[in-house]
């Protein structure tokens, strides 16, 4: 198949390329490199479009069904780290709105299945425990988060608009948090900031006083689902992730004890609605995709230290 990347030089889209040419699907990548790096593909056999999915006549001139013809599209396309898409809130809002109707277009006249990943964060401060899919969430639309929830709340509706007014084919994957190789290490999130700090000699980063949990799952467990939801009928939304739940202190020590260093700590103000808790009821994703996540934190995390020290 030729499968349509967008957002494919970020951190799970070179993990993505990999696995699709690896089974031996033609990959093109499309990435405006605001957070993606064009480093991540240059191994790969791949064709590669820099450019902005908000960008129409872009799309049009490059991806003509004249001139190519996609099997899949799936977008990716938008930054992912807190500091990356509230430093560009409104760029934020278009790529999950005009980008996603854009790339819905694509699939739209080539007839491809589409696939967006959404995330946990439509849950925004759960109050379900662990989050299932018909939880509605609990957004707060003028948030320091709004421009990523929102955007993405956004995107899952007009891509339920295209099925129904199209009859296209759509999957929506709930993505939670997660990590492995190719993530960038100045992107700002936990793992990130944990491993590279450890790295270094540096203080440890704990915003708030660690209790807040977040469910880690490790970047290969995530890309089988992401293909096994792809090659399904399934609609969605289906959450992704691996329902492991930790505190940010007990992720500490486990950064602590794959690094052998003796780590300290320094506190730092809680940012502006960060989720208490967050974890994935994945009953759908197992009995829908027969998929589940099968590396534990500490397997995972090894792996990205060996990884950054490289
Ligand atoms: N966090 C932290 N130290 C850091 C970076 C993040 O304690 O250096 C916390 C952050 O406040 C949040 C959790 O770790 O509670 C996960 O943050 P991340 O940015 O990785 O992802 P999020 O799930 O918040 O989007």
């Amino acid at each position: 198949m030729h499968i349509l990347i967008a957002g494919g030089a970020g951190f799970i889209g070179a993990n993505l390329c990999r696995a699709l040419l690896k089974r031996g699907d033609e990959v093109t990548v499309i990435d405006s490199l605001y957070t993606g790096k064009r480093a991540n593909l240059d191994d790969l056999p791949l064709r590669f479009v820099e450019g902005d999915i908000c960008d129409r006549d872009l799309l049009q001139r490059q991806f003509s069904p004249d001139r190519l013809h996609f099997d899949g599209v799936m977008n990716l396309a938008c930054p992912a780290s807190p500091p990356a898409y509230q430093a560009k809130p409104i760029e934020t809002l278009l790529t999950g709105s005009l980008g996603t109707v854009n790339t819905l277009e694509i699939a739209r006249v080539h007839k491809a299945r589409y696939l967006l990943t959404s995330t946990s964060e439509i849950y925004g401060e759960p109050a379900v425990h662990p989050q299932t899919e018909e939880y509605r969430g609990n957004v707060n639309p003028v948030g320091p988060r709004s421009m990523y929830d929102e955007a993405k709340r956004f995107s899952e509706a007009v891509v339920t608009a295209y099925a129904t007014t199209y009859g296209l084919s759509t999957a929506i994957v709930r993505i939670f948090n997660t990590y492995g190789p190719f993530m960038q290490p100045d992107d700002g999130r936990v793992i990130t900031n944990f491993l590279n700090q450890a790295l270094v000699g540096a203080p440890l980063t704990i915003y708030g006083d660690g209790s807040q949990t977040r469910s880690f799952c490790y970047v290969d467990d995530l890309i089988a689902g992401l293909l096994a939801m792809f090659d399904s009928h399934e609609n969605g939304p289906i959450n992704l992730g691996n329902p492991q739940e930790v505190t940010i202190r007990e992720l500490v020590s486990a950064v602590k004890s794959i690094s052998g260093k003796d780590c300290t700590v320094t506190y730092h103000p809680l940012p502006g609605d960060d989720p208490t808790r967050r974890c994935p009821d994945i009953t759908k994703a197992k009995t829908l995709l027969n998929w589940q996540p099968h590396t534990d934190l500490h397997t995972g995390l090894q792996a990205v230290w060996e990884w950054f020290q490289r």
